[in-house]
């Protein structure tokens, strides 16, 4: 695959959802933070908004030394346009939302391999609903080898939990959305991870069994973004020695099928394509 032609599709999926993004930029962003290099076969571009605020927010010299990356699946731009009151919180506890196109087909594997390498899918090969253990490199990939201790916290057998596997990684697979972020919330109070990263799949699969904008559906949603709210108040109070970042990154979006009445995505349509990444960055409070 001829690099350049890679790096345009990208940018074709921008441009026909006229967003600025894309969700593959998220990990030269983070590496940015961090100040590390981008893995081998990124092609997305760091994010200069959210790099700005962290040289405000950190100083010039200064790094990002903590991050709790916590992923929602399926939370769409659709979502956030119609129900701002719900998503309130989460505008009021971060300071950045970078309006993003993600990659096809808009499935969950896919997508959170690129969200993690950069890389688009003729790049790191999951071009479908398969869950192989991703080659190419990744953001864990990078942060591992400047010494950082990375977890993942997931569903047992999710995408999340399957395709980052084989990497200096601790991998925490739990039977639910529930238990895994009781589980972080664990892992916040007991642990000393540089990076966890919280899978949340509820609305996902509540979309998939009941509609997108289900009651179901739509109460996930709301816990979802409630859980980012608590875990913004827990990294303050755990983490506030440190330069420390949150962010909400959802894969992919979602829309109903009307023969069906179910939720689904994996199309190059509006509703699965756009997503909203929010980031929260905060100053360490004191030395340490
Ligand atoms: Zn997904």
């Amino acid at each position: 695959m001829d690099l350049e032609e890679a790096r345009l599709g990208l940018t074709r999926h921008q441009q026909t959802y006229g967003v600025d993004y894309s969700t593959a930029d998220f990990t030269p962003t983070l590496c940015g933070l961090w100040g590390l290099r981008t893995p081998a076969q990124s092609l997305g571009r760091a994010i200069a908004p959210v790099l700005e605020l962290g040289h405000h927010c950190f100083g010039a010299a200064g790094q990002l030394e903590k991050a709790l990356i916590f992923c929602p699946d399926a939370i769409g731009d659709v979502l956030w346009e119609d129900y701002p009151e719900d998503f309130a919180a989460l505008t009021a506890n971060s300071e950045v939302r970078i309006k993003s196109s993600t990659v096809m087909p808009s499935v969950t594997p896919v997508c959170f391999a690129s969200i993690f390498s950069g890389a688009p899918p003729e790049i790191h090969g999951i071009q479908a609903y398969s869950k192989p253990v991703l080659t190419v490199e990744t953001v864990f990939d990078v942060l591992a080898e400047a010494g950082k201790q990375v977890a993942i916290v997931a569903s047992n057998n999710c995408s999340i939990d399957k395709i980052f596997r084989d990497r200096k990684v601790d991998y925490f697979s739990l039977r639910s959305s529930d238990k895994s972020f009781e589980f972080t919330k664990l892992l916040l109070h007991n642990s000393d991870y540089d990076l966890i990263v919280s899978y949340d799949g509820s609305y996902d699969s509540n979309l998939h069994k009941t509609g997108a904008r289900s009651d179901e559906a739509l109460q996930a949603m709301r816990n979802s973004i409630a859980r980012f709210v608590e875990l913004a108040g827990l990294i303050d109070a755990i983490w506030g020695g440190y330069n420390r970042l949150l962010t909400f990154t959802p894969d992919h979006g979602g829309h109903d099928n009307e023969e069906t009445g179910r939720g689904g995505h994996g199309a190059d349509v509006y509703d699965d394509m756009v997503v909203n990444h929010f980031y929260r960055l905060r100053q360490a409070q004191k030395k340490h």
